[in-house]
């Protein structure tokens, strides 16, 4: 039902299956209402692609097309399927020599420096596959480029070459495919920064975000494994170094500048348009106003079997499930909040605007936020969460038998690749988790059967075909995870003593502090750090061994109603030890980016960074090495610090 048409945020189909997701939870008794939210959004007008491999030869035409496959269980709506482009991409036609450049990063272009490749003026190709392809465009804009194309290569997405095969026969993305996405980096609308797109809102215009850089300067198109290589093929100047080459049956790559040269054209369609978050309620018996929120998004970029449908799915499993449980009488001790959101692809857009829309009420009442975008698109567990919750969430994964291996448990699959499970942080901006954790500081989780990605990502083979065949055949992942979802929900709804421990916050605060040893220099200190960190590690064991008390009485039954206080107190402490990372003025440059000790890398939007606003000032040091600018590296560390102070004395409970 949710993979059955392309369902693009804003579109008529979308709001199709927003009404299934409604229909479901609502005939599960789950009390559901529709949250509407008027949003910026692009959509592809036109766009064409032409290359001169080299002066004088007649243009090569690019088709841009995927190519629909036989049989296709789609065949009929795969011209639903959108034309492709990049979301909130750079309308404009640029003309110019193609300089190859890689995964697009920041070290990637700072070898072709190396390598004195100029790229000022020219359009940058780059492979996906390493960062966020926003950052990609960014980075390219930075060197001086005047358009950005982005391909999929095939040795990344391929299987390794063309003996691999490609969808519906094999698992790997056809020649033809293309990964779409968004191009924005930030998270939200951007014509309503930190508030909310409620109808008739105040708004920036549309152009006043282009201005400031929160879209891109140059127009960039994705395309597929087929064209990126042609255009390789036209290109000469230095031979790209080892890592930088194709599969092995892919011809050699050299990186230019030309002579191959690229026209670009890309029409973009601004508009205003209404997306739709469901959000269900099953209320708490003991405390309605404390709740714990699961979240998904269930806008796709074509039919979405993966990302994010696979996780649709295992939501509304989870929300069957809790209606049994309901019909036998249970009641949560704390609200339960099913969150299907709208717009994730464009820039966690349906999340962040009702995260902006509830801000003060989430504030003072949101204990977690259980984030699951794509549940399963491959066979390897990932999990990622604020520290506190490292143990509970290893807990629950011992609890639920591994999928494939029925003798153990996902707890033991997911160590026997590392050792010991290693649990990801939530600084990146990958999926709806954002604007919890780093808007206004909600413990979140966020897990997945993704290590690694899967090769029809964002593609138009991202479909049910695909899922029955290569992604999960038995669909037994997608339980797993419904089950450890709803497990972690039930544990954290439930107990009388929220199981947050943070004194995994502490050791791991230590750790990213001790990392930071080595790129301060002596004229700062890091003293004021270490001794916050060690007031946190007393709190939380001074909040621990209150918390064993309290269970012991629990166990002896003491009367309830003196618990109630006495546990509600504790809970408060540990449901708000988390909002006192954040700061009201947030990272400096980046205002909307409240929590000082998590966010995005600034160059790559996927990726977590501890402590970002230390770590932006040594950044900044480090190039011009003046004391001023040691200083504010100081000062970066006096205000993380102080941060982490307040959070120790929220968890003592003293003044
Ligand atoms: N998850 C989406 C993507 O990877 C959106 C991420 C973002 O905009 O931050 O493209
Ligand atoms: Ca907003
Ligand atoms: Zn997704
Ligand atoms: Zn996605």
């Amino acid at each position: 039902m949710l993979t059955r048409r392309p369902h693009v945020a804003g579109t008529e189909a979308n709001t199709e299956t927003a009404e299934y997701v409604k229909s479901i939870l609502t005939s599960n008794k789950i009390k559901s209402h529709t949250v509407s939210y008027d949003v910026a959004l692009t959509y592809p007008a036109s766009r064409s692609l032409t290359l001169t491999p080299e002066p004088g030869h007649p243009p090569i035409v690019f088709d841009l097309r995927q190519e629909i496959y036989n049989g296709d269980l789609y065949a009929d709506v795969a011209n639903e399927v959108m034309m492709t482009f990049h979301g909130f991409g750079k309308t404009g036609t640029v003309e110019a020599p193609v300089t190859y450049a890689n995964y697009g990063r920041v070290e990637d272009f700072a070898m072709l420096k190396e390598m004195g490749v100029k790229v000022s003026g020219t359009i940058v190709l780059a492979r996906y596959g390493k960062i966020f392809r926003g950052d990609i465009v960014d980075n390219a804009y930075a060197a001086g480029a005047i358009g950005t194309l982005i391909y999929t290569d095939r040795k990344d997405y391929g299987g390794g070459g063309k003996d691999a095969g490609w969808f519906p026969d094999a698992k790997w993305m056809p020649p033809t495919g293309v990964q779409v996405g968004s191009v924005y980096s930030e998270a939200g609308d951007p014509t309503t920064p930190g508030w909310p797109s409620t109808e008739g809102c105040e708004r920036r215009a549309y152009e006043e975000a282009e201005k400031l850089g929160v879209v891109p300067f140059i127009p960039s198109l994705p395309i597929s494994g087929a064209d990126g290589e042609t255009i390789i093929s036209s290109l000469g100047g230095r031979l790209a170094n080892d890592d930088w080459q194709g599969s092995k049956d892919a011809p050699t790559y050299r990186v230019g500048p030309g002579p191959g040269v690229v026209n670009l054209s890309y029409n973009a369609t601004k508009t205003i348009a209404t997306i739709h978050n469901i959000i269900g309620v099953i209320e708490g018996s003991d405390e309605p106003d404390r709740f714990v929120l699961l979240g998904n998004h269930r806008d796709a970029w074509t039919f979405g079997a993966a990302d994010p449908n696979s996780g649709t799915a295992a939501l509304l499993e989870v929300a069957q499930r809790l209606a049994r449980l309901q019909k036998k009488g249970w009641k949560p001790r704390r609200t339960i909040i099913f969150c299907s959101w709208d717009a994730e692809e464009y820039g966690l857009i349906g999340s962040t605007e009702w995260v902006e829309d509830n801000r003060e009420a989430l504030k003072s009442k949101a204990v977690a936020y259980l984030n699951v975008d794509v549940a399963v698109c491959n066979e390897g567990f990932t999990a990622s969460a604020t520290p506190q919750l490292d143990e509970l969430l290893k807990w629950t994964t011992k609890q639920v038998k591994d999928p494939k291996n029925t003798s153990q448990t996902v707890y033991d699959s997911w160590a026997s690749s590392s050792g010991s499970p290693q649990v990801e942080r939530l600084g990146g901006g990958g999926s709806d988790y954002s604007a919890f954790v780093q808007h206004i500081g909600v413990p979140s989780v966020d897990m997945s059967y993704r290590v690694g990605g899967y090769p029809v990502y964002h593609s138009m083979y991202d479909d049910f075909t695909w899922m029955e065949k290569f992604g999960d055949p038995m669909f037994h992942r997608h339980v797993a995870v419904a089950s450890i979802w709803g497990f972690l929900a039930l544990q954290l709804a439930d107990s009388e003593i929220l199981p947050f421990n943070y004194l995994s916050y502490a050791e791991e605060l230590q750790k990213s502090a001790k990392e930071l040893e080595d790129d301060i220099s002596n004229k700062t200190t890091l003293a004021p750090l270490h001794k916050s960190v060690d007031a946190l590690t007393k709190s939380a064991t001074k909040i621990n061994n209150e918390i064993n008390a309290i269970e012991e009485d629990i166990q002896q039954a003491s009367p309830r109603k003196k618990d109630f206080a006495r546990a509600r107190a504790i809970n408060d402490r540990l449901m708000m030890a988390e909002r006192a990372f954040t700061d009201p003025e947030g990272l400096s440059g980046r205002p909307w980016y409240k929590h000082l000790v998590y966010a995005p890398s600034k160059h790559n939007d996927y990726g977590s960074k501890s402590f970002p606003g230390i770590d932006d000032a040594i950044e900044n040091a480090k190039t011009l090495d003046t004391a001023e600018a040691w200083q504010s590296v100081q000062h970066e560390i006096w205000r993380v610090s102080r941060a982490i102070k307040q959070v120790a004395q929220v968890l003592s409970g003293e003044l």
